[in-house]
C-alpha cells in the first residue's frame, strides 16, 4: 500500500516510511492511496474470529508489505485477554433497546487510546530493531494519551519515553496510573506549571532540529496514521458482533475531540462496513458539530477552549479533521491545500456550506454537543434504568446517540473511557465511587517514579542528554 499525502506535493510512501512520521513534508497527513474493501463475505467470516484475527483481516492491506506471518503475531501477542481483561478484547453492553455501547477502554490505562497504543508499541519496536535505530518519544500529557503511550513503550527495546505533565495537576488516579511505571526506559517529568506550559516545552525542544537530531527525538500524537488504522479495527469487530446478520444497519456515536476515532469510523465504512450513519458527539467545545451544523470550521485559540468535565474532549482544532475534509472533497489535494493552508492561516476559519460535498457528506455524518448538566444527567439515568456506570464521555456520546435514534436503527455509542478515571464526576452524577478494574485497585499505594523540573527548557534538554 502507497500512501499519500492530504496536501498533494510530498512523494508517495510506504508504511514503515510513515509510521514514526507525524505530517508530511508538505504539512499534509498521510493516507493510504486507497481504502481496500471488504467484502460482505468477509465479514461473515469475521463473525467468529478472534480480535486479533479480525484486526489481520482489517490491516494487512493496510500494512502491506509486512509479512503476513509476522503481522498476525504481532496481532496475537498485541491483543490478549492479559491486556485486555477478556479473550474478546472489546465488550458490548446494551442500555436499552435501541442502544448499545461498544466498550474499547478495557485495556490497561482504561481508555480508548489503548487499543491503537499497545499495537503501536509493538510496530515501533519491529521497525526500529530493523532498522538498527533508536527512539526516544518526547510528549506532554493532562492525562490519557501519555499514560496509553507509557504502557506500551514499557520495557521496550530502543524506545524511550520523556513524558511531560503538570505537577499536582493531574486526579490522584491519573497520577499513580503514570508515576507508578518503574521500567527504566519510562521517565515521567513532573514540571511545575500548567499543561500548556509542558506541551510549550515539547514544541520548544522539538524546534531545535539539532537536538532533535542527536538525540532521535520523536512524537506519538493523534495524528499518526498506525494510531487510526488500528482504531479501525474494533469497528469491525464491533459491528460483526452486535447485528444478527451481515447487511442490517447500524449507527455509530463516537465522543470526538481531534477526530482520530471518528475518523477511523468513516475510514471502516469506506472500506466497506455497513455503518449507516456517523454520529459526531462533542462537549462544550463544538468546533465539529459548528462544522457539520453549519459548514463552517473554526477552530478556537487555546484561550478560548473551556476546561470540561469530559476533559480529553477539550480541543480548540482537530487534528486529525483535515483527512475526513481531503475524502469529502473527492480527494482533490489543491482544494485541501487552499482551505487549510490559505484560508485557514489567512482568516482562521473556511466555509463549505456552499459547497454540494457538504450537503452528500450529511447524510453520513451528523453531531450533536453536550454540557456539564446534560452529563452528568445521563450518567445518573443510565445508571439508574440499567446500572451500568458510564464515563463523562460516553455519556456526552449516550446523550447525542439518543437524541440521533432513528426508529429500526440500533447506535452503538464509543465507550471512550471507563468510569473509574473520573471518579469526581460520577460521585457528583450518583453519589458513590465507580467501582474500579481488579488492576486498578490500590494504585495510589504504590511506589511511584519521578523528577520534578522547573519549567525550563535548558533543563528539558539537558535531563533527556543525561538519560539517553
Ligand atoms: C482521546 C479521547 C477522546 C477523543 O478522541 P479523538 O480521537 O481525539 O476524537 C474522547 N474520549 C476519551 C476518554 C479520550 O481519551
Amino acid at each position: 500500500m502507497n500512501y499519500l499525502s492530504t496536501r498533494g506535493l510530498a512523494p508517495r510512501a510506504g508504511f514503515d516510511d510513515i509510521l514514526l512520521e507525524g505530517l508530511a513534508p508538505d504539512g499534509g497527513l498521510y493516507l493510504p492511496e486507497h481504502y481496500p474493501r471488504i467484502e460482505a463475505a468477509a465479514l461473515r467470516r469475521m463473525q467468529g474470529m478472534s480480535y486479533a484475527d479480525i484486526a489481520f483481516e482489517v490491516l494487512h492491506p493496510l500494512l502491506a508489505p509486512m509479512p503476513a506471518g509476522e503481522l498476525r503475531d504481532l496481532l496475537r501477542a498485541t491483543y490478549t485477554a492479559q491486556a485486555f481483561g477478556s479473550p474478546d478484547i472489546i465488550r458490548l453492553q446494551r442500555l436499552d433497546a435501541d442502544i448499545g455501547l461498544l466498550g474499547v477502554s478495557q485495556g490497561p490505562t482504561l481508555a480508548f487510546k489503548d487499543m491503537a497504543m499497545q499495537l503501536l508499541g509493538g510496530l515501533f519496536e519491529r521497525a526500529l530493531a530493523a532498522a538498527g535505530a533508536e527512539l526516544n518519544i518526547l510528549g506532554a500529557t493532562s492525562g490519557d494519551t501519555g499514560s496509553a503511550a507509557e504502557y506500551a513503550m514499557r520495557g521496550r527495546r530502543g524506545i524511550r519515553v520523556f513524558m511531560l505533565s503538570p505537577f499536582g495537576r493531574m486526579s490522584p488516579f491519573q497520577t499513580a496510573q503514570m508515576y507508578s511505571l518503574l521500567e527504566p526506559n519510562i521517565h515521567n517529568i513532573a514540571v511545575q506549571d500548567v499543561f500548556d506550559t509542558c506541551q510549550d516545552m515539547v514544541k520548544a525542544v522539538s524546534a531545535d532540529l539539532e537536538f532533535k537530531r542527536r538525540w532521535k527525538i520523536g512524537t506519538i500524537n493523534s495524528i499518526n496514521w498506525a494510531r487510526v488504522a488500528a482504531q479501525v479495527v474494533y469497528y469491525f469487530a464491533g459491528y460483526v458482533r452486535s447485528v444478527r446478520e451481515v447487511g442490517e444497519p447500524l449507527d455509530v456515536c463516537v465522543p470526538s475531540g481531534n477526530f482520530g476515532n471518528i475518523l477511523a469510523a468513516h475510514v471502516a465504512r469506506e472500506m466497506g462496513l455497513p455503518l449507516r450513519r456517523l454520529v459526531l458527539a462533542t462537549n462544550e467545545n463544538n468546533v465539529l458539530d459548528e462544522f457539520l451544523r453549519t459548514g463552517v470550521y473554526r477552530p478556537r485559540a487555546p484561550e478560548q477552549t473551556h476546561q470540561t468535565s469530559s476533559p480529553s474532549m477539550d480541543i480548540s482544532k482537530a487534528s486529525n479533521f483535515e483527512r475526513f475534509v481531503f475524502d469529502m472533497l473527492g480527494r482533490d489535494a489543491a482544494r485541501t491545500r487552499d482551505l487549510f493552508e490559505r484560508q485557514l492561516s489567512g482568516q482562521g476559519s473556511f466555509d463549505l456550506s456552499a459547497d454540494p460535498a457538504f450537503a452528500r457528506m450529511r447524510e453520513g455524518m451528523v453531531s450533536g454537543s453536550s454540557d456539564h448538566a446534560t452529563r452528568v444527567r445521563i450518567i445518573r439515568e443510565t445508571f439508574e434504568a440499567s446500572g451500568i456506570v458510564i464515563d463523562p464521555h460516553t455519556a456526552d456520546g449516550v446523550a447525542v446517540g439518543r437524541r440521533e435514534l432513528e426508529p429500526g436503527v440500533p447506535m452503538l455509542v464509543v465507550e471512550t473511557a471507563l468510569a473509574a478515571k473520573f471518579e469526581a464526576t460520577i460521585r457528583e452524577a450518583i453519589g458513590t465511587d465507580p467501582q474500579r478494574p481488579e488492576s486498578a485497585r490500590g494504585i495510589e499505594l504504590l511506589p511511584q517514579r519521578f523528577v520534578v523540573m522547573k519549567p525550563e527548557v535548558d533543563a528539558l534538554k539537558a535531563y533527556i542528554a543525561e538519560h539517553c
